[in-house]
């Protein structure tokens, strides 16, 4: 692909409407102003409520937004990727995938072989290779920022490879100020050329580890913010209507 650009993605990024310490008007103005990041994702919790809101406004700080969600499966995290709609919670991961292509998204396990956070290797029994194929997957989570098991990245990079999937990054990011830290590169700048990529298996998976704010910051939200707080309305401007 020579003399084409390359791009960087952000494909996990929590807002107030999860656990996230941010409003969406808060993260968007982060991400313009230090970041080099064309494309996020927002992946909250069990809710597509400030995807769809950041989607809406994205046109208004020159990025574009991927309609995402952390969806909370009976075996681990699974990021819905280009969805429209809410994906229930509790489901199987077939059952979850099937219903995600069903909308014509794409489904990516989130921090895929970490044992220490929500994935498939702390549920029990461990999932068998025929359970990988049978998941129905698009992509793996290769690089996640907030992972503390140091052999987490390369073991998921080694297995997207051997059961061809796509790769992405992601910062996991719940403060704004370690978006961006984990990220997909891909060539081109849209969200149409980042789907492209990740369909043809072209995209990497890039990034180094939260910083020791964004430890903090988790471990406050965990603490505190339990309950999520609904996000103030920002900018009124920039809601017509
Ligand atoms: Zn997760
Ligand atoms: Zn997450």
């Amino acid at each position: 692909m020579v003399g084409v650009v390359w791009n960087k993605a952000d494909l996990h990024v929590h807002s107030s409407y999860s656990d996230g310490s941010h409003d969406i008007h808060e993260i968007l103005t982060h991400v313009v102003t230090n970041t080099p990041l064309k494309v996020i994702a927002i992946t909250d919790h069990d809710s597509i409520a400030g995807a769809l809101e950041a989607q809406r406004l994205a046109p208004h700080y020159q990025i574009e937004v991927v309609v995402g969600e952390e969806v909370s499966t009976q075996r681990g995290h699974l990021l819905a990727l280009f969805i429209n709609k809410l994906i229930p919670a509790g489901l199987s991961i077939p059952e979850t995938v099937k219903r995600i292509h069903a909308q014509g998204g794409l489904a990516v396990l989130a921090h895929p072989l970490d044992r220490l956070c929500n994935s498939p290797m702390r549920h029990w029994p461990r999932p068998t290779w025929e359970d990988w194929l049978s998941f129905g997957l698009d992509g793996l989570e290769a690089l996640n920022s907030s992972q503390l098991d140091p052999r987490a990245s390369s073991r998921a990079r080694a297995y997207a490879h051997t059961l061809g999937l796509a790769l992405t990054g992601g910062s996991d990011a719940h403060h704004k100020g370690v978006i961006g830290m984990g990220h997909t590169l891909y060539p081109g700048t849209t969200t149409a050329d980042l789907r492209h990529s990740l369909e043809q298996k072209t995209s990497l998976a890039v990034g180094g580890r939260w910083n020791a704010r964004g430890y903090l910051h988790w471990l406050a939200s965990s603490l505190f913010l339990h309950a999520p707080q609904p996000p103030l309305r920002p900018a009124p401007w920039l809601y017509p209507g």
